[in-house]
């Protein structure tokens, strides 16, 4: 089934908003340990019928007329592996459900807190704002990220391709002295502007093949991507001249998805499969 793929500040902000503890064990989380439970399980989607008459039975839509599978409103954070290893047929009983419920649906306004914190500029030497957060939290510091990159190699999932997060903020791009001129300072053309610049960035040192993961995530002030590299020559990576682009974050596909690349991407997309711009790159106009 087709898995909902979590963007770094979902994570970050729902990670946050239950104050890095396990939804379960109540437990300190590591943020990279941290897997992102569903209550009612996701694989509910697939099945309508079955997923309308739970709705019913549980009264979900009485009590909760927000709900959705994959919302904030169904989303837990927990230990990966052990603190959310539920079958996936398992559906916990009306009442534990309900009360479940209820837990989640009382940090919603933490969540959209963190949410608004996370897009909210902090100055414009800042880069993404969701970066600077981590940082500011010292949960990812620019060690660490290199850290990260060394342990893709050892980890359980060695054989797992790294994926990068880029990001940047718009402002100091706009403030750049390195943005041609003839480019629009309008926000959707520029970061359609910006994320082929990243690829041709890419292109110019990584002889391998590489694609995103999932469209971009745009945030009005920011601009972040995900890009997995399935057979990369590590080398080429050092030679990288990202300017305003900065690294949010690097790690396996496995750490950042739970799951094999080969399982999610069976068929890996072709070089032009960027994102937003599923149709390919973006046109001039
Ligand atoms: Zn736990």
């Amino acid at each position: 089934m087709n898995k909902y793929r979590f963007s770094y500040t979902e994570r970050y902000a729902l990670w946050k908003a239950y104050n890095g503890r396990c939804f379960y064990c109540e437990k300190p989380l590591e943020f990279q340990d941290m897997a992102i439970d569903h209550i009612l399980p996701e694989r509910l989607i697939e099945f309508p019928a079955e997923f309308k008459r739970l709705r019913q039975e549980y009264e979900i839509d009485e009590n909760y007329p927000s709900f959705q599978i994959n919302d904030f409103t169904n989303w837990a954070p927990a230990h990966f592996r052990k603190c959310n290893i539920r079958k996936g047929k398992d559906i916990f009983p009306k009442k534990l459900t309900l009360l479940l419920l209820e837990n989640v649906h009382k940090r919603i306004p933490k969540v959209h807190q963190e949410l608004e914190g996370l897009y909210r500029k902090r100055g414009r030497d800042n880069m993404l704002s969701s970066l600077s957060a981590a940082i500011e939290n010292k949960h990812l510091s620019v060690q660490e990220i290199r850290k990260f990159v060394a342990q893709v190699e050892k980890s359980q999932h060695a054989e797992e391709p790294l994926v990068i997060s880029f990001g940047l903020m718009i402002e100091d791009v706009i403030n750049s002295e390195e943005l041609p001129s003839d480019v629009s300072r309008e926000y959707p053309y520029l970061c359609d502007w910006l994320e082929l610049d990243l690829v041709k960035r890419l292109r110019a040192v990584i002889t391998t093949p590489f694609h995103y993961t999932q469209p971009s995530e745009r945030s009005g002030e920011g601009l972040s991507v995900r890009i997995v590299f399935p057979s990369l020559n590590k080398g080429e990576i050092e030679k990288l001249n990202i300017s305003w682009w900065e690294i949010l974050e690097a790690a396996n596909f496995w750490d950042i998805f739970g799951e094999k690349y080969k399982d999610a991407f069976p068929e890996p997309p072709n070089q032009e499969y960027f994102g937003q711009l599923e149709a390919g790159p973006p046109t001039s106009r």
